[in-house]
């Protein structure tokens, strides 16, 4: 395995990042993950946009676009695989200890892990901790995901994949590492990114290809919800077949099903939609 830092391809036993950076220490950085397909990346501009637009939120200097592109091909060349996950990390680089920048630049990791298609279907708990919809941070992709590897835990105990938040005001708003869509008398909606979810890329692709609607719907929305379904990257569209003890039998539901069949034949079609 290579990874990309400081300009170029490296061994990760021999890659050094100063243990002041301050990704490592106030978690100050930002990251994308995406896939892979034989070595290609998906919707590589929409990542790099976001990551400019999560840079600019944490007051980083604009990562150089060129410079991410090359890495990630570079990265790409040296790990083939047929499913990988690309993970781009950008943090505020070496500092003092404390909240303060230091006069250093950001470091950039590109690294790669391979990966599996994941099942169609899968199980989801809600968890009563809330999404902030109006912090310095709400709908920027930090590093600071502590919160999701808690709530991701506690899904893993009640043998769900995923965890599904709330916000301050009590609607729906996204898993820890998915957005979140239902479907109500055959039409899809997804909370809206006002509601402190992250813009996720798959949910902006989903939107567009299947007309779905933003609506703000209450988190108990889920207990009535005739199908619901998730977004992300590593998981494309997948249906839900269990929302905490409530199972959905038929999953995945007819309008979930065909939003999963234009999402694979849309995304096949175009890797950089
Ligand atoms: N919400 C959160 C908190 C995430 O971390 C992610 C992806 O990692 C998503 C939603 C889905 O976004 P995307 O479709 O861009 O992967």
């Amino acid at each position: 395995m290579r990874i990309w830092l400081d300009g170029g391809l490296r061994d990760p036993e021999s890659a050094r990042v100063s243990v002041f950076d301050h990704g490592l220490t106030v978690g100050d950085g930002i990251f994308e993950t995406v896939k892979a397909v034989h070595g290609r990346p998906f919707a590589l501009t929409r990542h790099l946009d976001r990551l400019t637009r999560s840079a600019r939120g944490l007051g980083l200097p604009d990562p150089d676009h060129d410079e991410v592109r090359e890495a990630c091909a570079a990265v790409l060349e040296a790990n083939p695989m047929p499913l990988g996950r690309l993970r781009i990390t950008y943090t505020g680089g070496h500092g003092p200890l404390g909240s303060d920048r230091g006069e250093h630049g950001p470091t950039l990791v590109v690294a790669l892990g391979e990966t599996t298609r994941r099942p169609d279907t899968t199980a989801v708990i809600t968890v009563p901790w809330t999404r902030n919809e109006r912090g310095a941070l709400t709908g920027l992709k930090t590093t600071s995901y502590a919160e999701n590897v808690v709530a991701l835990a506690r899904a893993h105990e009640h043998r769900a994949s995923e965890a599904l938040f709330g916000n301050t005001v009590g609607q729906l708003c996204e898993g820890t590492g998915s957005n979140v869509f239902v479907v109500l008398d055959g039409e899809i909606h997804t909370p809206p990114v006002a509601s402190g979810c992250l813009p996720g890329i798959t949910r902006a692709l989903t939107v567009e290809w299947t007309g779905a609607k933003e609506t703000d719907l209450p988190l108990d929305v889920l207990r009535g919800a005739d199908e619901v379904f998730l977004t992300s990257t590593l998981r494309d569209v997948q249906a839900v077949h269990r929302v905490d003890d409530r199972e959905l039998p038929g999953t995945p539901g007819p309008v979930t099903a065909k939003a999963m069949r234009i999402f694979d034949e849309r995304s096949g079609q175009d890797l950089d939609p």
